[in-house]
């Protein structure tokens, strides 16, 4: 039995879809640039299909389907991003993309939220990107449907902010395939049973305010809904 000198923090969780149990969260890695229309607009260069860009929030970044998320400090320029998210139930380094599927747990709807006037003052100076991504909150996702009932490669991905569509794209046009990322991901990182993964997002991304409902919706997953406070 460890003595902690004070009580350890609460293991954060996601819902479920058809369970009473809860997935506990290990780690989020989330991919970047990883649709074509998204590099575009963000003023990228698609010369070259370049390795999958890795980032990381911290895990008590999820926030809960329904849940009202706070307008984060130190911004003026919120953007929401929906990706597809796959929750990890199996660990392993050095995984071949062949076999990545067998790590899957499930998938989410996710919304990787970013203070988008920090990114941008980050990549100007080289710097890196954690005051932009891995803020408070900053990691909403929905409930995960367990992956014995499919993998997912293809089908609509949106979101709509106010019942306005603004992003609207196909889970095919994914540069990178969910087992190619796993098998890139895990030979940085030994992948765990818990860890979430963002797998990017397409064009369309665009400023939160205060009072904004946003939704969050990949074909075959529970939509997810968040509103912002502040
Ligand atoms: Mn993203």
């Amino acid at each position: 039995m460890i003595d902690f000198a004070f009580p350890p923090p609460a293991t954060p969780s996601v819902a479920i879809t058809g369970s009473d149990k809860r997935f506990p969260v290990h780690r989020i890695y989330c991919v970047g640039r990883n649709y074509a229309e998204h590099i575009r607009e963000m003023g990228g260069d698609m010369a070259a299909r370049e390795p999958p860009v890795f980032f990381a929030k911290p895990a008590d970044a999820v926030v809960a389907n329904d849940e009202a998320i706070p307008y984060p400090p130190r911004t003026a320029n919120l953007h929401h991003e929906i990706e597809l998210v796959v929750a990890i139930g199996r660990g392993g380094r050095d995984i071949h993309k062949d076999h990545a599927l067998e790590h899957v747990f499930g998938y989410a709807a996710g919304n990787d939220l970013t203070r988008r006037d920090l990114q941008a003052a980050s990549k100007k100076q080289g710097l890196p990107w954690d005051t932009a991504k891995g803020f408070d909150y900053s990691a909403p996702v929905s409930a995960i449907r367990p992956a014995s009932l499919g993998h997912l490669s293809r089908g609509k991905i949106w979101l709509k902010v106010n019942d306005q569509v603004r992003q609207e794209s196909d889970l095919a046009e994914m540069i990178w395939s969910v087992p190619e990322i796993l098998a890139e991901l895990s030979t940085l990182f030994e992948l765990e049973p818990g860890d979430l993964v963002f797998t990017g997002t397409p064009s369309g991304v665009g400023a939160l305010e205060p009072g904004d409902r946003i939704e969050c919706g990949i074909a075959g997953l529970e939509v997810l809904r968040n509103t912002i406070f502040g």
